[in-house]
């Protein structure tokens, strides 16, 4: 989007192009040739009903999951070629449950994946995940553990953890449904944050108003399909599918 560019860029977000992405869970496919494209600096978020094949989509997208065939192409080049740790840490990626180590600081668990993943010694780790912490406005909760946190601000130190690995492209799948709704704001108003710094990022989202406003590209799945893709008001105004037009008036 063109704000993104107008505030500077914080993040260094890649192109991500997936095409003609299958996968089979045994006898059922459950993508069936599924494709999207985020340029860099993009946002595409992916809306669809439940069981459409969006987390599985995101989770081909980086290696989480073995597609049968198709194409995922990072910065232009292909991700088949690239070691898969090295993959996910160039595609990084949010859960709806953050899956925090409970008896670990929010800095602590930030830090983990530095000296993990990234081999970083520990008191380069501590600095860099204070600054991620930072990045997500809670850089004074650094001490807290989860269960000190609410939801929200947990969502949020997941996010500070896959932003410490320098991520070029960020998966984020429903990461706000299993928050209260109060909280749900706090962590949008974040991704969108995100996106004005430049990162590339792939949203799965219940959050009809935030694809309306963030997204560069709106993706609907149905059925393991990418049914229709277009701009928001393209999507949101003019659906040219009747499928994403019975999904919008069940869903608006
Ligand atoms: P969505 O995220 O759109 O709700 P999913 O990608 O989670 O959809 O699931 C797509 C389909 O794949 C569903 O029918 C689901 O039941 C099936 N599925 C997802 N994960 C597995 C799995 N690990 N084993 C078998 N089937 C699965
Ligand atoms: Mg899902």
């Amino acid at each position: 989007m063109t704000t993104a560019k107008a505030d500077g860029q914080r993040y260094r977000g890649a192109s991500l192009r997936a095409r003609d992405i299958r996968m089979r869970f045994g006898p059922v496919e459950v993508l069936r040739g599924a494709g999207l494209d985020a340029a860099a600096g993009e946002v595409v978020c992916v809306i669809g009903p439940s069981g459409s094949g969006k987390s599985t989509l995101l989770r081909c997208l980086n290696g989480m999951e073995t597609r049968t065939s198709g194409t995922v192409l990072l910065d232009g080049r292909d991700t088949a070629d690239l070691d898969v740790n090295v993959l996910r840490q160039r595609v990084g990626m949010v859960f709806q449950h953050f899956n925090l180590f409970p008896n670990k600081t929010a800095l602590q668990n930030v830090a983990l994946a530095l000296t993990h993943v990234k081999r970083m010694p520990r008191e380069r780790a501590a600095e860099v995940a204070l600054r991620r912490l930072g990045d997500v406005g809670l850089a004074d909760r650094a001490g807290h553990r989860p269960a000190q946190l609410s939801g929200g601000q947990q969502q949020r130190v997941a996010i500070a953890r896959a932003l410490a690995m320098e991520p070029e492209v960020m998966l984020l799948d429903e990461v706000t449904s299993a928050l209260d709704p109060e909280l749900v704001k706090g962590v949008l108003e974040l991704m969108a944050e995100l996106a004005r710094g430049g990162m590339t990022m792939i949203v799965v989202t219940h959050e009809m108003g935030f694809a309306r406003r963030v997204a560069d590209t709106v993706v609907f799945m149905d059925a393991g399909v990418v049914v229709e893709a277009g701009p928001p008001e393209q999507i949101f105004e003019a659906p040219a599918s009747p499928r994403l037009a019975k999904f919008l008036s069940q869903v608006l």
